[in-house]
Order: structure tokens, then C-alpha cells, then sequence
């Protein structure tokens, strides 16, 4: 067939064409690429147990990560998977490493962290480019420093940030309240316990609407709830252990994510398996139990 350069085609090639290097010069994002043939393996990077030194603890960042990193660093696709329609694209854009750190094995007081993990969900209050500037961005000072594992765009995309075996910094001031009652942990010094230890933070970028302190906006797209669901059932973790930022904010600031649908979300998720493509741990270099 040949290709007739109709006023619509040009002027659809003009705007990609425009686009496509607007969206990777500011955004940064690189396509997580899939790798066949991996095994089912914990990254070897936790931490063993956190400093009582606030010097030193105010100085530490997170370990690097291989940039552009492989999808298997945020997820590992089981072959033997059925996809089941929605299948969202997904992209990259790594935090810098004053915005992460380790998971811990042991709290600063030397206690052994055995939480199951847990999803918290957040939404971003700016668009989803000025969030990933902002993680992308070196914090010198502790107050500043902030991540999500993992953010949804308005049209339904997945950007990963931080991978699953590292701890983002999603929460401040945190207590998840559970079967097993009250958990949360307490890895620095300076700040007061939270659930990042053990959390793996999901935020919706907010509508235009909601880009303030309103109590509630228009609600997130069909697309979002879809590709939420999708990430979600791929971490294994379960109903009882999906939680938002406002229900373990223990600062009394948090309300996010506000306007959320949680019986549209539910009943996507339930329509999908849970697997364990998302592994939300880490194993100690050396340890191979
Ligand atoms: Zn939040």
C-alpha cells in the first residue's frame, strides 16, 4: 500500500514528531525493556541494621542503580502469565539516590523487622513530570528527600522509580494497623518510625482539577484504576495488606490519595491472578537463604 501524505498524517507526524523528543528531553523516561529466561531472585541489597549516628545517618544514600536499569530490576514476568487485556506501557525514570535507601533487616534498635509487605497508595497533588523531576533531583537535606516506588500517569502508564528490593520514601510519620496490630519501623535516628521499611508506594497523578488542597477533585481515569490493578495483583500482597497514605499518616497532614474509588479498584484487581512478579524484599550480599 502507499502511504498518501493526507494534511491529517503530516500534521499527526508533525506533532510526534514534536512530542516524542519533548517527552524524553524533559522526562527522562527510557522504556523498560523485557529479558526472557530470569530467575526468581532477591537483589542482594538490603541493609543489615541502620545507624543510631544522625551525622552519619544524614549523610547516607541509597545504593546505585544500573541506568537504564532492566525491566527485571522492577519486575519479573513469569512466562507461564496469560495476559488478560489491559496491558499498560511501561517506562523508567530512577530517583537520585539521596531519594531512597536500603530495606533493613534489623530497626536501629536492633529489633528483627519480619513485616510482610504492604501497598500504600498515594496521588501526586503536580503532574506526574514535575514529581519525577523532583525524585530525580539531589536533596542535600533529609526533609526534601522523597520517592515512590512507582507512579501511574493520567492516560494509564507505569513509570518505575525506585525498584521493589529498595525502601522509596513515601511516608513520613507512618503506623500501618493490621491483623497483626500496629507496624512500623524505625531506621534513622532523627525521624520518628514509619512503614517505608516495608512498603512498596504507588501514586496516581492527580487531574488538573486536583492540583490543590481541596478535600476531593474529579477522580482518576479508567485507565489509572486499570493499570493500578494490574501492578497490584503482580506484587502478591494481600486485600488486608493494600492500604492508603492517609490511613497510616500518623502526622495528621496526609489525605491522599483523595477522591479514590476504591470499590472500581477492588473489583478490577479481583478479576486478575496475584502473582509475584513484583518481589517487595531484598536479601543481604553474601546470604543466599
Ligand atoms: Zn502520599
Amino acid at each position: 500500500m502507499k502511504l498518501k501524505f493526507t494534511p491529517v498524517l503530516l500534521l499527526i507526524m508533525f506533532v510526534v514528531a514534536l512530542a516524542v523528543p519533548m517527552f524524553l528531553s524533559t522526562g527522562r523516561l527510557v522504556v523498560a525493556e523485557e529479558v526472557a529466561n530470569v530467575t526468581l531472585e532477591l537483589q542482594p541489597t538490603c541493609g543489615v541494621r541502620p545507624t543510631t549516628n544522625v551525622a552519619v545517618a544524614s549523610t547516607q544514600v541509597g545504593p546505585p542503580i544500573e541506568q537504564p536499569a532492566p525491566l527485571t530490576r522492577f519486575r519479573r514476568p513469569l512466562t507461564a502469565q496469560s495476559s488478560s487485556g489491559h496491558t499498560p506501557q511501561e517506562y523508567q525514570a530512577i530517583a537520585n539516590q539521596t531519594n531512597y535507601g536500603q530495606r533493613f533487616v534489623y530497626d536501629i534498635n536492633g529489633q528483627l523487622n519480619n513485616n510482610q509487605p504492604i501497598i500504600v497508595l498515594h496521588e501526586t497533588v503536580t503532574t506526574s513530570q514535575n514529581a519525577i523531576n523532583f525524585f530525580r533531583t539531589r536533596h542535600t537535606s533529609e526533609d526534601n528527600q522523597a520517592s515512590y516506588h512507582t507512579l501511574i500517569t493520567l492516560n494509564g502508564d507505569i513509570v518505575y522509580i525506585v525498584p521493589p528490593d529498595l525502601r522509596a520514601f513515601g511516608a513520613g510519620n507512618s503506623v500501618f494497623v493490621g491483623s497483626r496490630g500496629e507496624e512500623a519501623v524505625r531506621t534513622h535516628p532523627k525521624y520518628p518510625a514509619s512503614v517505608n521499611n516495608f512498603a512498596y508506594h504507588v501514586s496516581l497523578e492527580t487531574p488538573p482539577d486536583g492540583m490543590n488542597n481541596g478535600s476531593s477533585h474529579s477522580g482518576y481515569t479508567m485507565a489509572q484504576y486499570q493499570s493500578l490493578a494490574w501492578l497490584v495483583s503482580r506484587t502478591g500482597v494481600p486485600n488486608d495488606r493494600i492500604t492508603t497514605h492517609q490511613a497510616v499518616d500518623r502526622s495528621g497532614h496526609r489525605s491522599d490519595p483523595r477522591s479514590f474509588n476504591s470499590q472500581l479498584f477492588y473489583q478490577l484487581l479481583n478479576n486478575y491472578p496475584r502473582t509475584q512478579e513484583i518481589i517487595i524484599g531484598c536479601r543481604v550480599p553474601g546470604y543466599q537463604g
